[in-house]
């Protein structure tokens, strides 16, 4: 874990040892966190290590979107207002109800102890569609998209034309799209959003910093691969025999990843619903 200055403002972690990527901007009078990833412990580092490269004291985190790996660090920013569009709030609310860590779960993946001592905390603040956050000659747009999830935001810095687009991009990575509110017509038009933004500078979901480039290659795997679904449905491919298909087209080297096997699947099986669903009304 390193916290990296990209920005004059504007710092990340893209290690991915906290899983998800974390950042901050900071602002005339207080900073914002961006995102707090699946560990306390990650969390509790990149604030101590940030602690020490600002002047002003951390008052607020915003959250991207609600999976695991963006907001269960949470708790090491209690003390600030929590903030997240309004779909994202009730999503932490069932996941509050439903999760459980299983044996299972500690097996294969034992680094998930320290999920034990978990305090899901909860956004404090939430909006619609869109929040800014002024201070000073600074201001912080955030803007709820959907695509990834229904909640998912963007956080943009026009200042330094920062983006952080949590998981609308997974920097050179075959992305997870797997998710039941997963809408690939709405990631498609925040991409397209990000292309019309004046960005020089990308922090992903997940992967390293990015820029307008790594826009344009998702762009065009979504626009391929959600034809390539809409003429097997309308050919009367099952779901099953869309998840055998073997000409999709290449986007980055995901049968190589470990788990990358079940990101494809679980990306292409919840595009086939959703468009299935589609071609029905
Ligand atoms: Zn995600």
């Amino acid at each position: 874990m390193k916290v990296h200055q990209i920005g004059n403002r504007t710092f990340a972690d893209t290690s991915g040892e906290g899983r998800g990527n974390i950042g901050a901007i900071e602002l005339q009078n207080y900073t914002v966190i961006i995102d707090s990833t699946l560990f306390p412990s990650t969390a509790t580092t990149f604030r101590q290590s940030l602690e020490t490269q600002i002047k002003s004291p951390i008052r607020k985190l915003v959250l991207t979107h609600y999976h695991a790996d963006h907001v269960f660090g949470n708790q090491v920013f209690k003390d600030c207002e929590i903030i997240s569009s309004v779909q994202l709030l009730h999503r932490m609310e069932e996941q509050a109800r439903t999760f459980e860590l299983r044996a299972s779960d500690l097996k294969e993946r034992p680094e998930l102890a320290e999920l034990k001592r978990l305090e899901m905390t909860l956004p404090t603040m939430t909006f619609e569609k869109t929040m800014s956050l002024r201070d000073g000659d600074f201001v912080i747009e955030i803007t709820r998209v959907g695509g990834h999830t229904e909640g998912s935001s963007f956080v943009y810095f026009p200042q330094e034309r920062i983006l952080f687009s949590g998981d609308l991009i997974f920097a050179k990575e075959f992305p997870w799209a797997g998710d039941a509110t997963c809408d690939p017509q709405e990631w498609m038009s925040a991409l397209n959003l990000f292309k019309e933004l004046d960005v020089e500078t990308i922090v992903p979901g997940h992967g390293s910093i990015c820029d307008k480039r790594e826009i344009d290659k998702y762009l065009e795997f979504f626009e391929e691969t959600t034809a390539v679904i809409r003429d097997l449905i309308d050919k009367g491919f099952t779901k099953r025999e869309v998840l055998q298909y073997q000409d999709f087209p290449r986007f980055y080297t995901y049968e190589r990843r470990k788990g990358a096997h079940e990101r494809r699947s679980e990306t292409f099986a919840r595009w086939y619903d959703f468009y299935k669903q589609g071609s029905k009304e």
